[in-house]
């Protein structure tokens, strides 16, 4: 269908708010709007009596349970505050196991006598909400009859109001849990998992000498890939609308990628829609910072300043619906999945992750002083140490559908999980881990036990992009998540496997110093072990060779290439041992969240699978016979041959499909596997058919907008 007919539309007609946003003057600092839409401590220190506005800032920098008689103070101001931006309605806004933002509206407004109406928000109100808990997956925690759930504000992250072009929504974060106390959502064990290292490593800073930390914060800053098409093109693709991505497309011709889009100007209607996005997260407090195109045409990368694990975990949900909803004001469709076009670089999430303290130090930067320093290595041998002990895990919080055409496809880091150092960080735990240092390591480090450390010159810019997992100069960059997923899994098993190691080094450095070893030597001991220990794990070489896939295998590290393979994980003994002693999953909710995962690969390879049926049985298969008739009518047998072969290589397919596509009831991992070895499988040759008949048909006669039109937005 090569009817190149985007839409042509007007700087005017873009934004159904655009006249509201021309009329800005966003050079004026006084609109730039920033958090002009949260609940922040600004708002709260002017709104709250004194005493309640001091209690709540406590419980949050000390991360206590809340003060339950603080709640109708709070409630009160709150209710105020939403209503004099207009708000008629809140909402518990929650993330239930599915990965997207689940929410249930309720009014402000009672029935008042004389037909009046009454606003009414009580603590109460704020604090709990029910909403019916059988109508999300809870991976068999609660059945449908025992419905009961409650959402648990979350005071850490600030509500917030979302407006909408008919009114605006008062959005109160919450967690999601079931009537006895089981996690059902992804902020619970994000939490839990905060509080869980924040504990462990203050612990091991008391060792390191520090008195004065008294919580470590996890923090998160995301990379965001997305692709905009046309809104058009989307409603013309079933494929699309029913699994996020096109099940159908041959290549574009060679030479497109080549289009100047990595470092050419962003479309002018691109731009707009950036600015009125951007716009949009900054009224919700979204510290967003960096845009720009990426590899792929069509492609885009929103970042923003990193935050707690928590609030930007949240942030993340808004920024991604924020996304979508604007682009449709601008007649695009923004596409989250992580492999929308077959043969077209895909999109991810880069995690980049750290520890800092409430004093403000990051704990992963390695810092001007020895002291620092030594700080800096106790830690980052610890995540070392996770990092390899739970790969696996780790493989298994980035495993979904879409991440399997992704991960591991010379585009996205492999499935492999390994660490890159980058060469100055590499150095110094080699001259750590052998006692010599090498012939361009300063002369202080070839007696590293006995000395102090010089400090630690970490070059930021050495940059490894094929490495799943790098240190890049303060942080961790965890960048094998996919672009439509939620953060808080992931951050939640790097917080709990953090914990986890932070501890087991605190241990042996305990034993150390009270046998009455000094203090940098012990602690140099002790990483040098961890490192020793855990090296297997660190890879510097590029990550998409062929030689590495050998040589991992050889190390011993695991190589988990589909969702299937890795789900197991998250029940590992490790993983279970580790949740368990955190206290950050019991044994039954991982197992819920392992059955809802394991449920929704097989259910949207179903969907792909029938979807892929449908289009190419009822659009493309005709397309073909049409085009042999056509060349028939012209009596050009000559041309016959190809794509006779062609439909009938797409009729042996359809069958094979069709067969796949019928099976009884199955359940679990039993149902995933079959799903991936018998319908993907034969929904691979029937593209394979389709993609080559696309060459060969009449471009008119072609059902589904072609790859080159969608893929080009001007
Ligand atoms: P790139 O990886 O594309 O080179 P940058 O180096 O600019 O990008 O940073 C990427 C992200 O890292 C940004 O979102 C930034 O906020 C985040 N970041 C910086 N410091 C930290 C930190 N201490 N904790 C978590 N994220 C951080
Ligand atoms: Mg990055």
């Amino acid at each position: 269908m090569s009817r190149i007919r985007q839409q042509n539309v007007t700087a005017a007609q873009w934004s159904s708010n655009g006249e509201a946003l021309g009329a800005l003057d966003l050079t004026q600092p006084e609109n730039n709007l920033f958090g002009a839409n949260v609940f922040s401590v600004a708002v709260q220190r002017e709104r709250l009596p004194g005493d309640v506005f001091e209690k709540l800032q406590a419980t949050l920098r000390g991360g206590e349970p809340l003060d339950a008689s603080l709640a109708d103070a709070v409630a009160e101001a709150m209710k105020e505050w939403a209503l004099e931006k207009g708000a008629t309605h809140y909402t518990h806004m929650f993330q239930p196991l599915t990965g997207s933002t689940a929410e249930k509206h309720d009014s402000f407004f009672e029935p008042a006598g004389e037909g009046g109406t009454l606003a009414g928000f009580s603590g109460k109100e704020l604090i709990q909400g029910e909403p019916d808990a059988s109508s999300f997956p809870t991976g068999g925690i609660r059945a449908t009859f025992e419905a009961r759930g409650y959402t648990a504000w979350d005071p850490t992250s600030p509500a917030f109001i979302l407006e909408n072009p008919n009114g605006t929504l008062l959005c109160i974060p919450t967690a999601f849990a079931s009537w006895t106390g089981e996690a059902l959502d992804a902020k619970i064990p994000l939490l839990r998992s905060m509080d869980a290292l924040s504990r462990s490593a203050v612990k091991a800073l008391r060792l390191l000498g520090d008195e004065e930390t008294q919580r470590v914060f996890t923090t998160v800053g995301p990379e965001q890939e997305y692709f905009l098409i046309d809104e058009q093109y989307f409603y013309e693709r079933p494929d699309l609308i029913a699994t996020g991505r096109t099940l159908f497309g041959a290549k574009p011709p060679k030479g497109h990628e080549l289009d100047d889009h990595y470092f050419g100007s962003i479309p002018e209607r691109v731009l707009a829609f950036m600015m009125e996005s951007e716009l949009e997260m900054r009224k919700l407090g979204i510290p967003v910072k960096t845009r720009h195109n990426e590899v792929a045409p069509a492609q885009y990368e929103i970042a923003p300043i990193f935050e707690s694990s928590n609030v930007g975990s949240d942030h993340q949900q808004l920024l991604m619906q924020t996304l979508e909803n604007v682009a449709r004001r601008y007649g695009f469709v923004c596409l989250l999945h992580e492999k929308p076009f077959a043969g077209v670089n895909g999109s991810g999430k880069h995690n980049n992750w750290s520890m800092g303290t409430d004093a403000g130090s990051n704990l992963l930067n390695p810092g001007d002083t020895p002291a620092d320093n030594i700080h800096f290595l106790f830690f980052c041998a610890a995540v070392i140490q996770a990092v390899n002990k739970h790969q696996g895990l780790l493989r298994a919080s980035v495993a979904n559908i879409g991440q399997d055409h992704r991960l591991g496809a010379n585009e996205a880091p492999p499935a492999i999980i390994s660490i890159f150092l980058g060469a100055e960080l590499e150095k110094v735990f080699e001259a750590i881990a052998s006692g010599e240092g090498d012939p361009n390591t300063p002369a202080s480090f070839l007696h590293l036990g006995t000395t102090v450390l010089p400090p630690l010159p970490m070059d930021g810019g050495d940059r490894n992009r094929t490495s799943p997992f790098a240190f890049t100069g303060n942080k961790f960059e965890f960048r094998a998540l996919g672009s439509s997923m939620s953060l808080a899994f992931p951050n939640t098993v790097l917080n709990t496997i953090a914990a986890e190691a932070i501890d087991d080094l605190a241990d042996k450095l305990e034993a150390k110093l009270s046998g009455g070893a000094g203090m940098p030597e012990a602690v140099m001991e002790i990483v040098k072990d961890s490192y020793l220990a855990n090296k297997a794990v660190c890879f510097s070489g590029d990550n998409y060779s062929e030689e590495w896939h050998a040589e991992a295998e050889q190390r011993g590290l695991k190589n988990l290439k589909t969702t299937p393979d890795a789900l197991p994980e998250v029940l590992s003994d490790s993983t279970v041992a580790a949740f368990e002693e955190y206290n950050v999953l019991s044994k039954r909710e991982l197992e819920s969240r392992y059955e809802v995962w394991v449920e929704q690969y097989a259910i949207r390879a179903n969907i792909e699978a029938e979807e892929s049926y449908a289009i190419a049985q009822t659009m493309i298969l005709p397309a073909g016979l049409r085009q042999l008739a056509l060349i028939g009518e012209a009596g050009v047998s000559a041309l016959e041959g190809e794509v006779r072969e062609l439909v009938d290589e797409l009729v042996g397919g359809l069958s094979t499909l069709k067969d796949a596509n019928d099976y009884p009831d199955m359940e679990g991992m039993d149902w995933a596997v079959y799903a991936r070895d018998r319908q993907l499988a034969a929904m691979a040759d029937v593209r394979e058919a389709a993609d080559k008949l696309e060459k060969v048909v009449a471009d008119d006669l072609w059902p589904l907008p072609k790859y080159e039109e969608m893929l080009f937005i001007k």
